[in-house]
């Protein structure tokens, strides 16, 4: 008898890589979990190839895999340009993987991931559309519709995180255009994110050094000047966020990333939005995530079933 239908997910993170199988009902019924290989590429490719072989083994199939990892890739090249997997940064991890496996391997982005977890049993589950928007490290996002990831020609759709602060807000904050990662300046995630947190601060303060989370508990606790922090960060989030509903219109929006953790976002973003967006429209309701970071590698094995890779496998 052929052994039930799976799909493999592998989240590849800075610090360890994950690799789940899911069952045609998108439940996780094999976990696996390693230390990211830091030495080199093929250290990092052998890893990858061995966590995929070992679950081959006890499960007794060969399923396709779907694979998100954070960061930008050259859409000429397929190299990887900017991850914090240094091993991976300009080589090809795509096509490499597909020799050593002899299967179909598709890649995402983490944020794109989240979402399609997020879209299929998670927070926004049953919508019609939604945005899984990640305020952690850095700040991305994924959009689904009909719980279809909708990726784009060259797979950057949702990377709102590189969009321009408007330079009225930089104007009316006196707040000057940080560079960015990308080689551009006054990207929306050096302001927004977790580390945007701590930048606002050290503007406003002059203090370098805590962290958006020790910034949320003095906020908690009554500290002004964490007040004032996470204050103007709503104010340009709430903007940032009235641009996406005119772009996507989402029916919601589920938060990820450490941020998502805040729970006053849930509370005061509608308001921070709403001034921003045309007359008579009305911000989504903006949610928590129900799987979170644990949903990535489960995001990734959707993206392995919506490319339907196993038809691909099955005919070869
Ligand atoms: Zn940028």
């Amino acid at each position: 008898m052929r052994p039930p239908e799976l799909f493999y997910g592998i989240d590849l993170g800075g610090t360890k890589i994950e690799l789940v199988a899911c069952d045609a009902a998108l439940q996780v019924v094999y976990r696996r979990r390693i230390a990211t290989p830091h030495q080199d590429f093929d250290t990092l490719l052998a890893a990858l190839a061995g966590l995929v072989l070992a679950a081959d083994a006890e499960l007794g199939t060969c399923a396709p895999l779907g694979l998100g990892i954070p960061g930008i890739i050259d859409a000429a090249s397929g190299a990887h340009l900017s991850t914090n997997v240094p091993a991976l940064c300009g080589r090809q991890l795509l096509p490499a993987l597909r020799a050593q496996l002899r299967r179909g391997v598709v890649m995402g982005n983490d944020c794109q991931c989240f979402a399609l977890s997020e879209a299929h049993g998670g927070a926004a589950a049953g919508q019609p559309s939604m945005l899984g928007l990640i305020l952690g490290t850095g700040a991305g996002a994924g959009y689904c519709a009909d719980g279809l990831l909708l990726a784009g020609r060259q797979g950057v759709l949702g990377e709102w995180g590189h969009w321009p602060l408007a330079p009225a807000l930089l104007a009316r904050h006196g707040l000057p255009p940080w560079p960015c990662g990308c080689g551009a300046s006054a990207c929306l995630e050096r302001y927004l994110s977790g580390r945007g947190v701590s930048a606002l601060h050290q503007h406003l303060s002059g203090q370098a050094g805590a962290s958006a989370a020790q910034l949320a508990e003095r906020r908690a606790a009554g500290d002004a000047a964490a007040q004032a922090v996470y204050a103007l960060h709503l104010e340009l989030l709430g903007a940032a966020i009235a641009t996406l509903v005119l772009a996507y219109d989402p029916h919601v929006i589920v938060l990820g990333g450490g941020l998502s953790r805040l729970p006053h976002l849930y509370r005061e973003l509608p308001a921070a939005i709403a001034p921003h967006l045309l007359s008579g429209l009305r911000p989504p309701p903006i949610l928590p995530p129900m799987f979170g970071d644990a949903g990535g590698a489960r995001g990734a094995a959707l993206l392995a079933r919506q490319a339907g890779t196993h038809l691909v496998t099955e005919h070869a």
